[in-house]
Formats: C-alpha cells, sequence, structure tokens
C-alpha cells in the first residue's frame, strides 16, 4: 500500500515538472527531417505545436519519463495520425501552395472532402487538374453534395439560387438545362407523367427538380429544390403530348 502511493508519488513528480514544449521541440526536430516535411513549407516550430497535445496525451500514460526517440517511433509508428492533424493545420492557411494542396488531398480524406469549396480554388489557381477530379469525388463522399450538378466545375453543389457553393459561378436557367439535357429530361418525363400532373404544370409554368422532377404540388417542404421554368416551345411539347394522349382502352 505505502510503497503504491510511493510509487504514485514519485511518478507524479517528474510529471509535474515535465517540460512538454521543449520536449515537443525536440522530437519535432527529429521528426521533421525524417518526415521530410520542408517541401510542404511547414517549420520545426509548427511541428512542435501540432505535436504538443499528442506527445501531452503520450506522457500522461506513460510510467516512466520518456526519451524524445521513443516517442518520435511512436509517433512515426502512428503516421496517419500526426499526418492528418499536419493537413489540419495547413488548412487554417488562407493560402496554400500546390504541395499543400496535394498533401492535405493525399493525407486527410475527410477533412479535404468538407473542405473542398476552399481546396477547389486553390487547385483552381495551381492549375491542378488531378486535385480537383479527386476533390469532386471526396466531396460526394465527405462533403455536402447537393442533389444538382454545377455546370461549371461538375461538382453536386449547385443551390437552389443556381449558385456554386464550390467555384462560385451563377448559372442561367438556360445554361442549368442545357447541363442537365432538360428538354430530353421533361419529355421522358411528360410522356409517362398522369394528365393532371401535366396540366398542373403547365398552369404553374414551372416544374421542381431535386435528383428528378417533379410537379409544384409535390415540392419537398424544406430542403432542396430548384425550380424550373418552362420555356414556350417546352410548354407547346406538353401540350402537344396532351393533346395526343389516347383515352385508355
Ligand atoms: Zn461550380
Amino acid at each position: 500500500m505505502a510503497s503504491a502511493r510511493g510509487r504514485r508519488r514519485g511518478r507524479r513528480s517528474w510529471k509535474e515538472t515535465f517540460d512538454v514544449k521543449g520536449f515537443a521541440t525536440e522530437v519535432a526536430k527529429g521528426l521533421h527531417q525524417r518526415l521530410g516535411l520542408d517541401y510542404i513549407g511547414l517549420t520545426v516550430e509548427e511541428l512542435a505545436e501540432i505535436l504538443e497535445p499528442m506527445i501531452g496525451e503520450l506522457v500522461e500514460a506513460r510510467a516512466t519519463k520518456p526519451k524524445a526517440e521513443v516517442i518520435v517511433a511512436k509517433l512515426e509508428r502512428g503516421k496517419q495520425l500526426l499526418l492528418k492533424a499536419i493537413a489540419a493545420h495547413l488548412l487554417s492557411r488562407d493560402e496554400l501552395t500546390p504541395e499543400q494542396v496535394e498533401f492535405i488531398v493525399a493525407n486527410a480524406e475527410e477533412l479535404a472532402g468538407r473542405a473542398a469549396p476552399k481546396l477547389y480554388r486553390q487547385a483552381e489557381k495551381h492549375g491542378l487538374d488531378h486535385v480537383v477530379d479527386a476533390l469532386r469525388y471526396l466531396w460526394e463522399r465527405y462533403g455536402n453534395p447537393l442533389p444538382v450538378k454545377c455546370p461549371r466545375c461538375g461538382f453536386s453543389s449547385l443551390t437552389p439560387d443556381l449558385e456554386c457553393i464550390i467555384c462560385g459561378a451563377r448559372v442561367s436557367e438556360e445554361e442549368l438545362k442545357q447541363s442537365i439535357g432538360f428538354r430530353e429530361m421533361l419529355l421522358e418525363y411528360a410522356r409517362t407523367a398522369d394528365k393532371g400532373i401535366l396540366r398542373e404544370i403547365l398552369a404553374a409554368g414551372f416544374i421542381i427538380l431535386n435528383g428528378e422532377l417533379k410537379p409544384p404540388s409535390l415540392r419537398p417542404a424544406g430542403g432542396y429544390s430548384i425550380a424550373i421554368y418552362l420555356s414556350r416551345s417546352e410548354k407547346e411539347e406538353i401540350r402537344r403530348l396532351l393533346s395526343e394522349a389516347k383515352p385508355p382502352a
């Protein structure tokens, strides 16, 4: 009993005086070189800052005072976690180098997916087409994909106001219609739709798009939907279909 308490007290004493910050700097020097982090413009001081909370946890869990090499080895074994933390740190910068953009996308997919609007602008600026392709996928998987694709950047990112939350484009209704092949989509829908629904669409003058076409009466109360107004010729097509319709045999 007494000896256990003694050990605990001893343990507490080195932890109380342990200089996590200084130790993190020492570990950072070794790791910075081993991981070759110069190319992403990360300084040893920044790495030390990133490492500090991680090292704090590692030290807290230890019974004996650690050596820097031991902690470096441990952090290297959990390298993915460390690279993710570095990516998160880089992401807080306003402007990124091509290498930094690539590093974030390669090492922190989930984070990159959520930060796709910012990373897209940086990737475009540097002409990183392969990164844009990767981001498009990560946005679908981890971001906030919307039901309609932007005609300009191809991300699922067009708001009901026809603004793109990825590339910032403001799209005209005509451009949207072109990009989704609206005319064909409308005709295909109209061929199978109930005649009452077609009359409703004609009377309203618009149709709802949220992944698929719907009549105005089925517009979702909350959430996402785009109202697409029909051109004169599109209305004509629907009228033609209505007049052609034969009564059921
Ligand atoms: Zn866009």
